[in-house]
């Protein structure tokens, strides 16, 4: 006979551990902006709507695994090859199947901090080491730092350009010249979740460091900017040898024919949402400008979210203050407060609640 077990099977000691990744929730009341996701406030562009009605009539099928057609459009969309090309649900089903297939016991993984909440968990569940460097004095990361904790065990870096939650974008230069430094066996991951909110004159050429470096990836997603958030799609341009390990550790099925369609239509319109994004990136100048003017300290962000670091008092002030006003933000308990930016009436209301610094705690 076969006993009874007398408890649930185990939890992986990792597991058991692992704080788990907390999204943006409300304490109470109704909630009228949700700002605490860093999604796109822009309703559906009805070509993309009308591609996801008719893809979904076939939902009794499997998709294609191989997103061929997605990846061949994101491949000539970008000027590299498809075989450079791994899809995954959401960037982060990516990133999950780049440390699935290069890290383990034993291994390092060197990222700023904060930066992804996800990093951390995912670096862990592959049973590798997390190695968080702090964030430079303006939020930014530190690449000399981050250069200075690789070790003989280091397999990769995450470096967040611009980085989440700080919005702190990192130069061409010393991305370069953290290249230079890291032995070319170190996988090098730059996660480019933000990148079409960037306006800077000189922006982080990421592609063409991935086309100079073996040893470097992108990672991008349609998530932000294209606002397929809920359909869960991102990619990595990477290397062939690694491109084809994160086909190999995929998880078969992972983004649905739905996904994969919506994807090429969002490309399909890809200069319309780009404006989109200019008009975040717009509004970005505006609040940062008004909210400086009002006393607060914010670093330079280039994606579409500010950063108000805070201590304990601030941030509950802040949070409260955002509750009453209806308005979800994210919390980082002991770092600071993320806001999404969204269209010019909404974010009128985020600088209605920061009107007056001096109303909140130091
Ligand atoms: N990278 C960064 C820096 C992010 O902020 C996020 C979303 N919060 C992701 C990746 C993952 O996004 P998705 O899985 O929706 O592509």
């Amino acid at each position: 006979t076969v006993p009874v077990p007398s408890a649930e099977p185990p939890l992986r000691p990792v597991v058991a551990q692992l704080p788990g990744y907390v999204a943006g929730r409300r304490a109470s009341g109704a909630l009228t902006a949700a700002l605490a996701s860093n999604e796109s406030h822009y309703d559906p562009l009805p070509s993309v709507l009308e591609e996801v009605r008719e893809a979904a009539g076939r939902m009794n099928r499997y998709p294609d695994m191989g997103a061929v057609q997605l990846r061949e459009r994101i491949a000539a969309f970008l000027g590299v090859r498809p075989e450079e090309v791994a899809v995954g649900p959401g960037s982060v089903g990516v990133l999950q199947q780049i440390l699935g297939a290069t890290c383990g016991p034993g291994d390092e993984v060197v990222f700023a901090w904060r930066s992804f909440e996800a990093y951390p968990i995912l670096v862990s569940l592959t049973g590798a080491t997390a190695v968080p460097v702090p964030l430079a004095a303006d939020e930014g990361h530190d690449l000399e730092a981050m250069a200075a904790a690789v070790t003989d065990r280091t397999r990769a870096v995450l470096v967040c350009s611009p980085n989440n939650p700080t919005g702190t974008s990192v130069p061409q230069a010393a991305l370069e010249r953290f290249l230079a430094a890291v032995p070319p066996h170190v996988l090098v991951v730059v996660d480019e979740a933000y990148v079409e909110f960037v306006d800077e004159e000189r922006p982080l050429d990421a592609l063409a460091l991935f086309r100079a470096h073996p040893n470097v990836c992108v990672l991008r997603t349609f998530s932000k900017a294209y606002g397929l958030a809920g359909l869960r799609v991102g990619y990595a341009v990477a290397h062939e040898g690694l491109a084809e390990g994160l086909r190999k550790v995929a998880l078969p099925f992972g983004v649905s024919t739905v996904a994969q369609r919506a994807a090429i239509r969002s490309l399909d319109a890809a200069g319309e949402l780009r404006e989109r994004a200019a008009a975040v990136a717009a509004e970005r100048r505006r609040v940062v400008d008004a909210l400086r003017a009002a006393g607060w300290e914010l670093p330079e962000s280039q994606a579409n979210f500010v950063w108000l670091r805070a201590g304990d008092a601030l941030r509950e002030a802040l949070t409260g203050a955002f509750d009453r006003a209806g308005v979800l933000v994210r919390a980082y308990p002991g770092d600071g407060v993320r806001i999404t930016l969204a269209d010019p009436a909404t974010n009128d209301r985020v600088l209605a609640v920061l009107a007056d610094r001096a109303a909140f705690p130091a």
